[in-house]
C-alpha cells in the first residue's frame, strides 16, 4: 500500500524518506531490503518492512511515556511512519551491555562479558567508509559534534538503554546491543531517529539457552541461521503487547 506522500527525500538501505504534507514532518516508508557488511550482503524479506515500522513505532511510544524524545510522530499506513523533519547528527551512537559483535572481533573482550556500565561508542556515519569508530581525538578533529552537543547524546542515549534493557526484559528478551541515530528538530531539540528494531539491536530470547535459537535480531540474516522473519515476527508480537495500537497518524 502506498500511501499520498511528498518528493522522494532521501534513500536508505532499509527505508525511503518522502516530504509529508507539513514542513516540520516527513514520511518514512520501511523496505523489504535486508542488508548486512555494508551492503555487500542483500536479500529480500517478505513483511520485514511491516514488522519493523510496528516494532520501532512501539519503542518510540515506549520512549515517549518515559520522557524520552524521539521524531516519532505515529503510524500513517503497515509500513508507513510519520516522523518530526530533523537535521540528522553524522554520527550513530553503539550501546552495549553484553559483548559480542565488532567489540569481540576488534578486541581481546570474551563472547558473552557483561559490560556495566554499558559501553558506549560513536562511529563516524559514513557508509563509503564503513562508519568508522570515532575516537576523542578524531571527533575533535572532525568537529561534527561540539563537546556540549557529545554530552547531550551520549545522556541521552544512556537514558534510552536505562529504559529499554527492563522494558525488553519483561517480555523475555535481553538487549545485548544497538544502534541509535539522533537527529535536531526544528526547535533546536535533540531527539531519538531513524528506528528501533532487530535491524538495529541484538536482542536474545532469555528462555533460550541456545546460542544460535536465542538469536531474534539480524545476526540470523548475518549468520545465515534462517528464520529471520520469524524472529522479527517473534520480537514484534511481543514488543506489541505493550503497546497494541500505536497513535495513527494518517
Ligand atoms: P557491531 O558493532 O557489533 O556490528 O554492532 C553493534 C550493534 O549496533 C548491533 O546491534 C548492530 O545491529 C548495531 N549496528 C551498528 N552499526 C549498524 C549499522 O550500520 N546498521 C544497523 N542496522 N545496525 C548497526
Amino acid at each position: 500500500m502506498t500511501i499520498p506522500h511528498g518528493d522522494l527525500l532521501y534513500e536508505g538501505k532499509a527505508k525511503r524518506i518522502y516530504a509529508g504534507a507539513e514542513d516540520k514532518q516527513v514520511l518514512v516508508e520501511f523496505k523489504n531490503d535486508a542488508t548486512a557488511f555494508n551492503a555487500q550482503k542483500k536479500a529480500q524479506l517478505d513483511d520485514k518492512g511491516r514488522l519493523n515500522c510496528r516494532i520501532s513505532a512501539c519503542l518510540f511510544e515506549v520512549l515517549e511515556r518515559e520522557g524520552i524524545p524521539t521524531h516519532y510522530c505515529g503510524i500513517a499506513a503497515e509500513t508507513w511512519m510519520v516522523v518530526q523533519r530533523v537535521e540528522v547528527i553524522p554520527v550513530e551512537v553503539v550501546l552495549r551491555n553484553i559483548a559480542t559483535g565488532s567489540l569481540c572481533r576488534e578486541t581481546p573482550i570474551a563472547q558473552g562479558t557483561p559490560l556495566e556500565p554499558a559501553l558506549l561508542d560513536l562511529y563516524f556515519k559514513d557508509d563509503s567508509l564503513g562508519d568508522p569508530l570515532l575516537t576523542d581525538a578524531r571527533l575533535a578533529l572532525l568537529g561534527v559534534v561540539s563537546s556540549e552537543m557529545r554530552e547531550r547524546i551520549e545522556l541521552l542515549a544512556r537514558n534510552v538503554n536505562a529504559v529499554l534493557i527492563p522494558f525488553f526484559r519483561e517480555i523475555g528478551l535481553q538487549l545485548v546491543d544497538f544502534k541509535l541515530e539522533l537527529g535536531i528538530n526544528a526547535a533546536g531539540e535533540l531527539l531519538v531517529a531513524d528506528e528501533i528494531s532487530p535491524d538495529t539491536c541484538r536482542l536474545w530470547d532469555l528462555s533460550c539457552l541456545d546460542a544460535e535459537e536465542r538469536i531474534l535480531d539480524k545476526d540470523r540474516f548475518r549468520k545465515d541461521l534462517g528464520g529471520v522473519i520469524e524472529a522479527y515476527g517473534e520480537v514484534c508480537k511481543r514488543v506489541q503487547g505493550a503497546c497494541p495500537t500505536p497513535r495513527n497518524c494518517s
